[in-house]
């Protein structure tokens, strides 16, 4: 039964593994017993979460690349670094992400451009890069981040929300294409939770915190650890007939009216 959820001798990348909820799944990965490619651009947040990888299961010695996903070629070299060293790429967790909040109306070109770089190209070039490598080994696993503005409007998010509807259509788009390899491609859809990214959002915006708590039927907000289970299930065999879904994870927040 255990062997369903095994991943002892797998390789993962997690590309905005080095903190919040990426670094959640990739603890949940790595206890699970794979090997670790943590991606970031942030060198100190890299070494701290490889260092929390390490405690976490000594066994399998995890990496952290500087990486920026808005790059092809920064993409290309992840993947190919990856191969180089581990031979071999099972499970692609394409989380980094980011969001600039204001008016729609009040957006340039360029802040447009880079939340859609970061959260929806990004993940377009290294699906892209993991496919060949993935086919080679007979099969993987491919995890988005969308959230709950895959669902529903954001006033105060308009590029944010149209890279995390698209991120859940880009995944039904993979897991159609990809079935034929044993690619299974799903998407996970976090509520509000206690990250880096949020944690701003919460000091400037009056009454965020308790708004989500009332509106939340688990009453709480979530935790990066929140994550590593789902991380588990999708990059495990006991996934292996789950594809093209978008699953919420998020205390039942988009169950309620
Ligand atoms: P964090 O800010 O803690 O994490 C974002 C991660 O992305 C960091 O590790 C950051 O690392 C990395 N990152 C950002 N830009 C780049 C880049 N250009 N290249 C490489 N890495 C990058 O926030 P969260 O954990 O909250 O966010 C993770 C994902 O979850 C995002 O996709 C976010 O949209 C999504 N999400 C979060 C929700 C929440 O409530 N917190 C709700 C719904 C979805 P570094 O700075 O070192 O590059």
């Amino acid at each position: 039964m255990m062997q369903l959820f095994d991943l002892k001798g797998r390789v993962a990348i997690v590309t905005g593994g080095n903190g919040g909820i990426g670094l959640g799944m990739a603890q949940g990965l790595a206890a699970a017993g794979a090997t670790v490619v943590i991606a970031g651009r942030n060198p100190t947040k890299n070494a701290e979460a490889t260092a929390a990888l390490r405690s976490i299961n000594p066994k399998v010695e995890p990496l952290a690349l500087e990486v920026d996903v808005t790059q092809e070629s920064a993409c290309e070299g992840l993947i190919r670094t990856t191969m180089e060293r581990f031979g071999r790429l099972d499970i692609l967790v394409n989380n980094a992400g980011t969001n600039i909040r204001k008016p729609p109306q009040d957006y340039s070109l360029d802040e447009w451009r880079f939340v859609l770089d970061t959260n929806l190209t990004s993940a377009f070039l290294c699906s892209k890069a993991a496919y060949a490598p993935m086919v080679k080994t007979g099969g993987g696993k491919m995890i988005n981040i969308g959230s709950m503005t895959s669902i529903f409007g954001a006033s105060f998010a308009a590029p944010y929300g149209a890279t995390k509807g698209g991120i859940v259509q880009f995944t039904k788009a993979l897991a159609s294409a990809w079935a034929k390899d044993n690619i299974q491609v799903n998407a996970v859809l976090p509520g509000w939770i206690d990250t880096d990214l949020t944690r701003r959002a919460r000091k400037d915006i009056a009454g965020l915190h308790d708004r989500v708590v009332a509106r939340t039927p688990a009453a709480r907000w979530g935790r990066p650890d929140d994550f590593a289970g789902i991380a588990v299930f999708l990059a495990s065999p006991a996934s292996d007939f789950l594809t093209g879904t978008a699953i919420p994870v998020d205390g039942g927040y988009s169950s309620q009216a």
